[in-house]
């Protein structure tokens, strides 16, 4: 049968006839078998991280989104995070353009599509009537009506060229980047799974292919400045006639493939990223280290490996395998053995965090991995309590000195006898007569460093600042390495302990000169009634007071 026999005799009105009454062909099936498993896949997943998110959370997350300032930072980064890539951008430009090529270039003809099944034959989107496919391979159904296009169905098939252009740019780019990715800003790119190759080299086929299907029935069925001249091209090659069947077989089968496939590889992201998008929006925290919204997390990564240019680790090449990304990959493959030797490697200094497109926080996906391993290892700091409790309270200034005296890391691993002992002898040493407002906290890096403990002085003294010296005697264990650590529960015990100390102090200024220590004590400490600061911003707002305008460094 030549592809003429699926002509109609030309009507005289409508600009699109659609000319296959069944608006069935074999050909769809590889594409609607692939996305009816995929989406089955998704909606079984769906349902199984709302399960296992709390109650309350879920509630909370439905609730947020009929809130409008929710919903509109939901569409903002709905468009600028999963379509246009803006944060790829601003950082790598090239790469950007390639992501969002793509990403945005098929939202659009996917759209576009399903504009002009609504516009042109709109029973069509019934899905008791194809209404799954027929947009996809509109192009394939519908014969234009020569002579009666109108400038609503040309503008239509320009969009149509120009998105497909467009995706096919980004396309090339990506091919490239496999080769060459340090001209697209990457030193390093992330392995592909056999999953992730699967969908890689179907996606890469899938708009090449798109454009020959398209192009081999452009006279037929339509098209634009892309596809009209690849149509005559084929002409000139093969004549009047165009056996156009395997071409949009092809077409089906790589769509079929990709979204097979997709379950299974990084491109599940595509869809799971709105999820956490939402759900990151809704302010709902992970409950569980890999179940719930961590789970959205997880495979909202594109595997993009920003991550891997970031971190530090990795100017080794041989740490390439620690990297986020990887572990990432771990948990989604539930590699209990793999995912606990990574969740150890790595320095916590939250580049990969900062850096990732879509904010995936893998610091605090390792930080609970660790949890469920170190938590287990038994602790008692009950000397903390005495130490800042009963017999120092009422004493403002001692019981700071239970502060002063203490030694972090050291004290945490105390747990009983001779050592305990000389803990808390240490806890009770009696500070400086302290009237001030300011409690100067050094911490253990800082002590590291002592010439800025020694500039940190020097200018408080210049300034006139009355201030009491925390831990001038020693270090005093913030609790952060114990949560890098995993030992929440322990590291809980300290920052309790230590709040209480701080609190009773007197101070309403906490200044630090450890940016660690800043972060977790701001962060972490809940300390309500006392501002919480850097030296270097002590500083400059004491200079803005005209109280100071040197800098301890
Ligand atoms: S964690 Fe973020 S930066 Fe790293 S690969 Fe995944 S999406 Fe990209
Ligand atoms: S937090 Fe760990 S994995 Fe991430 S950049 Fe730092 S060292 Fe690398």
């Amino acid at each position: 049968m030549t592809p003429l026999a699926y002509i109609l005799a030309a009507q005289a009105d409508p600009e699109v006839i659609d000319r296959i009454p069944s608006g069935f062909s074999p050909f769809v099936l590889p594409f609607t078998i692939g996305v009816a498993f995929m989406f089955s896949w998704i909606g079984v997943g769906l349902i199984r991280l709302l399960a296992a998110i709390p109650k309350s959370d879920r509630i909370k997350f439905v609730k947020s989104l009929f809130i409008p300032k929710t919903a509109l930072k939901n569409i903002k980064d709905l468009f600028c995070d999963c379509l246009f890539h803006v944060k790829i951008w601003q950082r790598k430009p090239l790469l950007g353009y390639m992501h969002s090529a793509i990403a945005f270039g098929w939202f659009m003809i996917i759209i576009l599509g399903h504009i002009e099944v609504a516009l042109f034959v709109p029973a069509r989107l019934n899905v008791t009537r194809g209404g799954l496919f027929y947009p996809i391979f509109y192009r394939y159904f519908v014969w234009m009506n020569p002579g009666h296009t109108t400038l609503r169905g040309a503008f239509f098939f320009f969009l149509m060229d120009f998105f497909l252009l467009y995706i096919l740019s980004g396309i090339a780019l990506a091919i490239f980047k496999r080769f060459r990715s340090i001209v697209l800003g990457m030193r390093h790119t992330t392995k592909p799974s056999f999953a992730d190759r699967v969908a890689l080299y179907s996606l890469w086929m899938i708009f090449p292919l798109r454009l020959l299907a398209e192009s081999f029935t452009a006279d037929l069925s339509g098209g634009s400045f892309l596809t009209v001249p690849v149509n005559h091209f084929w002409h000139f090659l093969f004549g009047d006639k165009l056996w156009f069947m395997p071409t949009w077989w092809a077409y089906s089968i790589c769509l079929g493939l990709f979204f097979a496939a997709m379950p299974f590889s990084r491109y599940m992201h595509i869809l799971t990223e709105v999820l956490w998008i939402l759900l990151r929006n809704a302010g709902i925290e992970p409950n569980h280290p890999r179940k719930g919204v961590a789970e959205a997390e997880i495979y909202a990564c594109s595997s993009c490996g920003l991550c891997l240019d970031a971190c530090p680790m990795n100017v080794q090449k041989k740490n390439l395998k620690y990297s986020s990304v990887y572990f990432i990959r771990f948990l989604r493959r539930h590699n209990e053995k793999k995912i606990n030797a990574i969740a150890e490697k790595c320095l916590m200094c939250d580049k990969c965090h900062a850096l990732c497109p879509v904010g995936v926080d893998a610091p605090a996906l390792r930080r609970a991995q660790r949890a469920t391993v170190n938590n287990a290892i038994p602790f008692d700091y009950s000397y903390l309590s005495t130490a800042s409790g009963s017999t120092l309270a009422g004493e403002t200034h001692a019981t700071l000195g239970t502060v002063r005296g203490g030694t972090g890391a050291s004290l945490c691993e105390a747990s009983g006898g001779a050592e305990r002992s000389e803990a808390v002898a240490r806890l009770r040493v009696l500070p400086e007569t302290a009237t001030g407002k300011v409690l100067y906290f050094a911490g253990c890096m800082t002590h590291l460093t002592p010439r800025i403990i020694k500039s940190v002085e020097k200018v408080f003294n210049s300034a006139g600042v009355d201030y009491v010296f925390a831990d001038r005697e020693g270090g005093i264990c913030c609790g952060r390495p114990l949560m890098l650590a995993g030992r929440t529960e322990a590291a809980a015990a300290v920052i309790e302990a230590n709040k209480k100390m701080i609190e009773e102090s007197g101070c309403d200024t906490l200044v630090l000169s450890c940016p660690i220590c800043y972060k977790i004590f701001k962060e972490e400490y809940g300390l309500e009634n006392i501002k919480v600061v850097h030296y270097t911003q002590f500083i400059n707002e004491s200079a803005g007071n005209r109280r100071s305008g040197r800098h301890p460094c």
